[in-house]
Protein backbone atom coordinates (compact mmCIF):
# COMPACT_ATOMS: atom_id res chain seq x y z
CA UNK A 1 0.00 0.00 0.00
CA UNK A 2 1.10 3.92 -0.58
CA UNK A 3 1.96 5.07 2.86
CA UNK A 4 1.83 9.07 4.33
CA UNK A 5 5.31 10.52 5.35
CA UNK A 6 4.55 13.70 7.06
CA UNK A 7 7.25 16.34 7.31
CA UNK A 8 7.15 19.52 9.09
CA UNK A 9 6.49 23.07 7.50
CA UNK A 10 9.63 24.99 7.18
CA UNK A 11 8.96 27.83 9.94
CA UNK A 12 6.20 26.41 10.85
CA UNK A 13 5.97 23.68 13.10
CA UNK A 14 2.22 23.43 13.81
CA UNK A 15 1.51 22.37 10.33
CA UNK A 16 2.65 18.77 8.82
CA UNK A 17 3.09 18.50 5.06
CA UNK A 18 1.71 14.77 3.75
CA UNK A 19 3.50 12.97 1.07
CA UNK A 20 1.62 10.09 -0.07
CA UNK A 21 4.68 7.76 -1.14
CA UNK A 22 4.77 3.96 -3.02
CA UNK A 23 5.50 2.58 -6.13
CA UNK A 24 2.75 1.67 -9.01
CA UNK A 25 2.41 -1.48 -9.83
CA UNK A 26 3.57 -2.15 -13.19
CA UNK A 27 0.24 -2.85 -15.07
CA UNK A 28 -1.06 0.14 -13.33
CA UNK A 29 2.28 2.40 -14.14
CA UNK A 30 0.73 3.84 -17.42
CA UNK A 31 -2.33 4.52 -15.77
CA UNK A 32 -0.43 5.79 -13.44
CA UNK A 33 1.71 8.78 -14.87
CA UNK A 34 -1.61 9.62 -17.34
CA UNK A 35 -3.67 10.45 -14.00
CA UNK A 36 -1.31 12.35 -12.28
CA UNK A 37 -0.46 14.11 -15.44
CA UNK A 38 -4.00 15.53 -15.13
CA UNK A 39 -4.48 15.86 -11.17
CA UNK A 40 -2.84 16.85 -8.18
CA UNK A 41 -3.80 15.97 -4.60
CA UNK A 42 -5.77 19.02 -2.89
CA UNK A 43 -6.86 17.11 0.27
CA UNK A 44 -5.70 13.79 1.94
CA UNK A 45 -7.65 12.75 4.70
CA UNK A 46 -6.91 9.31 6.92
CA UNK A 47 -8.99 7.94 9.74
CA UNK A 48 -5.92 8.38 12.25
CA UNK A 49 -5.33 10.45 15.83
CA UNK A 50 -3.29 13.11 13.47
CA UNK A 51 -6.02 14.37 11.42
CA UNK A 52 -8.05 14.50 14.04
CA UNK A 53 -9.35 18.21 14.24
CA UNK A 54 -10.97 20.41 16.78
CA UNK A 55 -15.02 21.00 15.73
CA UNK A 56 -16.86 24.02 15.94
CA UNK A 57 -19.40 25.06 18.57
CA UNK A 58 -22.77 23.77 17.78
CA UNK A 59 -23.99 27.91 18.01
CA UNK A 60 -21.34 28.59 14.94
CA UNK A 61 -22.32 25.73 12.82
CA UNK A 62 -23.46 25.52 9.47
CA UNK A 63 -24.59 23.19 7.72
CA UNK A 64 -22.84 22.79 4.11
CA UNK A 65 -25.43 20.25 3.03
CA UNK A 66 -28.83 22.67 3.73
CA UNK A 67 -27.53 25.74 4.76
CA UNK A 68 -29.15 25.23 8.10
CA UNK A 69 -28.03 27.32 11.13
CA UNK A 70 -28.04 26.65 14.92
CA UNK A 71 -31.08 27.87 16.07
CA UNK A 72 -34.91 27.09 17.85
CA UNK A 73 -34.87 24.04 14.83
CA UNK A 74 -31.40 23.07 14.69
CA UNK A 75 -29.57 22.12 17.46
CA UNK A 76 -26.51 20.19 15.42
CA UNK A 77 -27.43 17.11 18.71
CA UNK A 78 -25.85 14.33 16.62
CA UNK A 79 -22.41 13.29 16.61
CA UNK A 80 -21.92 13.63 12.64
CA UNK A 81 -19.37 11.03 11.32
CA UNK A 82 -17.45 12.42 7.91
CA UNK A 83 -17.09 8.65 6.65
CA UNK A 84 -19.66 6.20 8.07
CA UNK A 85 -18.45 4.66 11.22
CA UNK A 86 -19.72 1.52 9.07
CA UNK A 87 -16.40 1.54 6.81
CA UNK A 88 -14.05 1.78 10.18
CA UNK A 89 -14.05 5.16 10.95
CA UNK A 90 -13.30 6.06 14.18
CA UNK A 91 -11.72 9.67 14.51
CA UNK A 92 -13.22 12.08 11.84
CA UNK A 93 -16.48 13.77 12.69
CA UNK A 94 -17.96 16.38 10.93
CA UNK A 95 -18.96 20.04 12.04
CA UNK A 96 -20.92 21.17 9.26
CA UNK A 97 -23.78 18.34 9.21
CA UNK A 98 -27.14 18.69 10.63
CA UNK A 99 -29.47 16.69 12.30
CA UNK A 100 -31.70 16.05 9.54
CA UNK A 101 -29.28 15.25 7.41
CA UNK A 102 -27.38 13.37 9.55
CA UNK A 103 -30.83 10.97 9.36
CA UNK A 104 -31.19 11.08 5.85
CA UNK A 105 -27.22 10.10 5.44
CA UNK A 106 -27.97 6.93 8.10
CA UNK A 107 -30.75 5.77 5.55
CA UNK A 108 -28.71 5.78 2.50
CA UNK A 109 -25.56 4.65 4.54
CA UNK A 110 -28.01 1.15 5.50
CA UNK A 111 -28.17 0.67 1.51
CA UNK A 112 -24.34 1.03 1.35
CA UNK A 113 -24.00 -1.51 4.53
CA UNK A 114 -26.44 -3.77 2.41
CA UNK A 115 -24.32 -3.48 -0.87
CA UNK A 116 -21.20 -4.01 1.10
CA UNK A 117 -23.09 -7.30 2.49
CA UNK A 118 -21.28 -10.11 3.77
CA UNK A 119 -17.75 -8.63 3.22
CA UNK A 120 -18.08 -6.58 5.90
CA UNK A 121 -18.31 -9.44 8.33
CA UNK A 122 -14.87 -10.52 7.11
CA UNK A 123 -12.98 -7.50 7.75
CA UNK A 124 -10.14 -8.25 10.26
CA UNK A 125 -11.40 -5.22 12.36
CA UNK A 126 -14.86 -6.84 12.49
CA UNK A 127 -13.75 -9.69 13.44
CA UNK A 128 -11.34 -8.60 15.92
CA UNK A 129 -14.28 -6.77 17.79
CA UNK A 130 -16.49 -9.29 16.98
CA UNK A 131 -19.44 -6.71 17.07
CA UNK A 132 -20.83 -8.08 13.20
CA UNK A 133 -22.47 -10.62 12.00
CA UNK A 134 -24.03 -11.61 8.36
CA UNK A 135 -26.95 -13.41 7.86
CA UNK A 136 -27.99 -13.95 4.61
CA UNK A 137 -31.71 -12.64 4.12
CA UNK A 138 -32.96 -16.62 3.94
CA UNK A 139 -30.86 -16.79 6.86
CA UNK A 140 -29.39 -20.13 6.02
CA UNK A 141 -25.90 -18.97 5.98
CA UNK A 142 -24.01 -17.07 8.81
CA UNK A 143 -20.91 -15.87 9.43
CA UNK A 144 -19.86 -14.89 13.13
CA UNK A 145 -16.80 -14.66 15.35
CA UNK A 146 -16.02 -17.95 16.86
CA UNK A 147 -16.42 -17.06 20.36
CA UNK A 148 -14.80 -19.98 21.68
CA UNK A 149 -11.56 -19.10 20.10
CA UNK A 150 -8.66 -17.30 21.57
CA UNK A 151 -7.38 -15.80 18.66
CA UNK A 152 -9.63 -13.96 16.22
CA UNK A 153 -11.69 -17.11 14.16
CA UNK A 154 -14.66 -16.72 12.05
CA UNK A 155 -17.38 -18.97 11.64
CA UNK A 156 -19.17 -19.91 8.56
CA UNK A 157 -22.20 -21.31 8.41
CA UNK A 158 -24.57 -23.03 6.03
CA UNK A 159 -27.35 -24.64 6.63
CA UNK A 160 -29.54 -26.85 3.87
CA UNK A 161 -27.48 -28.49 2.03
CA UNK A 162 -29.03 -27.36 -1.11
CA UNK A 163 -27.84 -24.22 -0.47
CA UNK A 164 -24.42 -24.48 -2.38
CA UNK A 165 -22.80 -22.08 -0.21
CA UNK A 166 -19.31 -22.56 -1.28
CA UNK A 167 -17.12 -23.91 -3.93
CA UNK A 168 -13.36 -25.62 -2.76
CA UNK A 169 -10.55 -25.52 -5.03
CA UNK A 170 -8.05 -27.62 -3.06
CA UNK A 171 -5.51 -27.80 -5.38
CA UNK A 172 -5.55 -24.09 -6.04
CA UNK A 173 -5.97 -22.96 -2.47
CA UNK A 174 -9.27 -20.89 -2.70
CA UNK A 175 -12.06 -20.92 -1.46
CA UNK A 176 -15.53 -18.86 -3.00
CA UNK A 177 -18.21 -18.34 -0.66
CA UNK A 178 -21.68 -17.69 -2.51
CA UNK A 179 -24.16 -15.43 -0.67
CA UNK A 180 -26.94 -13.23 -1.18
CA UNK A 181 -27.10 -9.45 -0.80
CA UNK A 182 -29.69 -7.97 1.51
CA UNK A 183 -31.76 -5.63 -0.95
CA UNK A 184 -30.56 -2.11 -0.81
CA UNK A 185 -30.76 0.98 -3.86
CA UNK A 186 -27.62 1.60 -5.99
CA UNK A 187 -28.40 4.83 -6.23
CA UNK A 188 -28.47 5.40 -2.41
CA UNK A 189 -25.23 4.06 -2.72
CA UNK A 190 -23.93 6.22 -4.70
CA UNK A 191 -25.17 9.34 -2.54
CA UNK A 192 -23.89 7.87 0.44
CA UNK A 193 -19.99 7.78 -1.25
CA UNK A 194 -21.19 11.37 -2.98
CA UNK A 195 -21.35 12.40 1.29
CA UNK A 196 -18.32 11.17 1.64
CA UNK A 197 -16.74 12.96 -1.27
CA UNK A 198 -18.42 16.43 -0.47
CA UNK A 199 -17.45 16.30 3.46
CA UNK A 200 -13.67 16.36 1.89
CA UNK A 201 -14.09 19.60 0.35
CA UNK A 202 -11.98 22.90 1.57
CA UNK A 203 -15.00 24.89 2.97
CA UNK A 204 -13.93 27.39 0.08
CA UNK A 205 -15.35 24.96 -2.74
CA UNK A 206 -18.76 24.31 -0.89
CA UNK A 207 -20.25 26.51 -2.44
CA UNK A 208 -19.13 25.46 -6.02
CA UNK A 209 -20.88 22.45 -5.31
CA UNK A 210 -24.30 23.51 -5.04
CA UNK A 211 -26.03 20.92 -7.80
CA UNK A 212 -24.52 17.77 -6.42
CA UNK A 213 -25.14 18.99 -2.42
CA UNK A 214 -28.55 19.11 -3.90
CA UNK A 215 -28.56 16.27 -5.81
CA UNK A 216 -27.95 14.24 -2.38
CA UNK A 217 -30.46 15.99 -0.71
CA UNK A 218 -33.12 15.35 -3.07
CA UNK A 219 -36.08 12.71 -3.02
CA UNK A 220 -37.08 13.11 -6.96
CA UNK A 221 -35.96 9.98 -8.28
CA UNK A 222 -32.60 9.33 -10.59
CA UNK A 223 -34.24 9.17 -14.08
CA UNK A 224 -30.61 9.64 -16.00
CA UNK A 225 -30.30 5.57 -16.73
CA UNK A 226 -27.34 6.26 -18.67
CA UNK A 227 -25.29 8.95 -16.94
CA UNK A 228 -21.59 8.36 -16.22
CA UNK A 229 -21.14 10.27 -13.35
CA UNK A 230 -23.11 7.92 -11.40
CA UNK A 231 -20.75 5.20 -12.36
CA UNK A 232 -17.62 4.12 -10.14
CA UNK A 233 -14.36 2.70 -10.81
CA UNK A 234 -13.83 -0.13 -8.35
CA UNK A 235 -10.56 -1.83 -7.26
CA UNK A 236 -10.60 -4.99 -4.81
CA UNK A 237 -7.22 -5.97 -3.35
CA UNK A 238 -6.11 -9.05 -2.06
CA UNK A 239 -4.60 -9.32 0.82
CA UNK A 240 -4.50 -7.18 4.27
CA UNK A 241 -6.76 -4.04 4.00
CA UNK A 242 -6.22 -0.30 4.67
CA UNK A 243 -5.49 -0.20 8.17
CA UNK A 244 -8.05 2.57 8.05
CA UNK A 245 -10.64 4.73 5.77
CA UNK A 246 -8.40 7.27 3.78
CA UNK A 247 -9.50 9.77 1.08
CA UNK A 248 -7.73 11.83 -1.44
CA UNK A 249 -9.35 14.74 -3.13
CA UNK A 250 -7.58 14.92 -6.76
CA UNK A 251 -8.11 18.43 -8.19
CA UNK A 252 -7.66 18.85 -12.19
CA UNK A 253 -4.18 20.85 -12.94
CA UNK A 254 -4.81 22.53 -16.40
CA UNK A 255 -8.35 24.00 -16.73
CA UNK A 256 -8.17 23.30 -20.49
CA UNK A 257 -8.08 19.90 -19.90
CA UNK A 258 -12.10 18.12 -20.78
CA UNK A 259 -11.72 16.57 -17.62
CA UNK A 260 -14.07 16.86 -14.03
CA UNK A 261 -12.27 19.61 -11.59
CA UNK A 262 -12.23 16.87 -8.77
CA UNK A 263 -12.16 13.03 -8.45
CA UNK A 264 -12.50 11.63 -4.65
CA UNK A 265 -10.23 8.32 -4.05
CA UNK A 266 -12.32 6.42 -1.21
CA UNK A 267 -10.26 3.94 0.20
CA UNK A 268 -11.50 1.16 3.14
CA UNK A 269 -10.94 -2.28 3.74
CA UNK A 270 -10.29 -4.23 0.57
CA UNK A 271 -11.19 -1.37 -1.61
CA UNK A 272 -10.66 1.39 -3.87
CA UNK A 273 -13.35 3.68 -4.64
CA UNK A 274 -12.70 6.60 -7.93
CA UNK A 275 -15.51 9.01 -7.33
CA UNK A 276 -16.23 12.36 -9.49
CA UNK A 277 -17.57 15.37 -7.75
CA UNK A 278 -20.21 15.99 -10.29
CA UNK A 279 -21.51 19.43 -11.79
CA UNK A 280 -19.06 21.67 -10.18
CA UNK A 281 -19.27 25.45 -11.06
CA UNK A 282 -15.66 25.01 -12.31
CA UNK A 283 -16.90 22.60 -14.52
CA UNK A 284 -19.81 24.85 -16.30
CA UNK A 285 -17.86 24.87 -19.69
CA UNK A 286 -18.24 21.27 -19.73
CA UNK A 287 -21.61 20.68 -19.24
CA UNK A 288 -22.66 22.53 -22.57
CA UNK A 289 -24.53 19.43 -23.66
CA UNK A 290 -21.83 19.33 -26.72
CA UNK A 291 -18.21 18.77 -25.13
CA UNK A 292 -17.12 15.77 -24.75
CA UNK A 293 -15.90 14.73 -21.03
CA UNK A 294 -12.71 12.30 -20.45
CA UNK A 295 -12.71 10.84 -17.26
CA UNK A 296 -9.54 9.58 -16.67
CA UNK A 297 -9.21 6.08 -14.86
CA UNK A 298 -7.33 6.42 -11.47
CA UNK A 299 -4.97 3.53 -10.68
CA UNK A 300 -5.12 1.44 -7.06
CA UNK A 301 -2.44 3.42 -5.01
CA UNK A 302 -0.90 -0.44 -3.78
CA UNK A 303 2.40 -0.50 -3.94
CA UNK A 304 4.15 -3.28 -6.08
CA UNK A 305 5.75 -5.17 -3.49
CA UNK A 306 2.50 -5.43 -1.50
CA UNK A 307 0.75 -6.85 -4.96
CA UNK A 308 4.16 -9.05 -5.83
CA UNK A 309 3.17 -11.08 -2.59
CA UNK A 310 -0.51 -11.05 -2.35
CA UNK A 311 -1.70 -10.23 -5.95
CA UNK A 312 -3.07 -7.74 -8.48
CA UNK A 313 -6.20 -5.64 -7.50
CA UNK A 314 -9.40 -6.48 -9.69
CA UNK A 315 -10.59 -3.30 -11.49
CA UNK A 316 -14.50 -3.23 -11.06
CA UNK A 317 -16.71 -0.97 -13.03
CA UNK A 318 -20.39 -0.31 -10.39
CA UNK A 319 -23.25 1.39 -12.19
CA UNK A 320 -25.05 2.89 -9.49
CA UNK A 321 -27.66 5.10 -11.92
CA UNK A 322 -30.71 2.52 -11.07
CA UNK A 323 -32.98 4.18 -8.56
CA UNK A 324 -34.85 0.95 -7.10
CA UNK A 325 -34.40 -1.72 -4.90
CA UNK A 326 -32.01 -4.68 -6.08
CA UNK A 327 -33.19 -8.05 -4.60
CA UNK A 328 -31.12 -11.03 -4.35
CA UNK A 329 -28.14 -9.73 -5.80
CA UNK A 330 -25.92 -12.54 -5.52
CA UNK A 331 -22.37 -11.80 -3.72
CA UNK A 332 -19.17 -14.48 -4.01
CA UNK A 333 -16.56 -14.06 -1.56
CA UNK A 334 -13.10 -15.52 -2.42
CA UNK A 335 -10.08 -16.21 0.32
CA UNK A 336 -7.08 -17.80 -0.89
CA UNK A 337 -5.93 -20.09 2.31
CA UNK A 338 -2.92 -22.22 3.27
CA UNK A 339 -3.84 -25.25 4.74
CA UNK A 340 -7.04 -26.90 5.19
CA UNK A 341 -8.64 -29.91 6.76
CA UNK A 342 -12.06 -31.84 5.34
CA UNK A 343 -13.36 -33.41 7.91
CA UNK A 344 -15.73 -35.06 6.07
CA UNK A 345 -13.28 -37.72 4.90
CA UNK A 346 -12.31 -37.97 8.87
ZN1 LIG B 1 -28.48 20.37 6.91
Amino acid sequence: MFRIKFTEKPNEPQKLLREFIGNPIEEFSDMFDRFFNFYGIKILLADDELHKRPLKLKEERTCSFCKATYGENEKFKSLAHLFPSLIGNANLFSDFECDNRNNLFAHYENHLANFLGAARAINMENVKSGALKFKSPDKTFIIEKDDESEIPKLRFESHELENDHFTLDAENKKITFHTIRHSYNPHKVWKSFLKMGLSILPEDYVDDYELAFAILRAKRKNEEKDNPLYKMNMYLHPGPSFPSPMAILFERKNYENLIPMHIACIMFHNYTYQLVLPFSKQDKHLYNGKTLITIPNMPPFIDKHFAEKFGIPKEHRLNFNLDEMKKNEKQDITFSFEDHTDTRLE
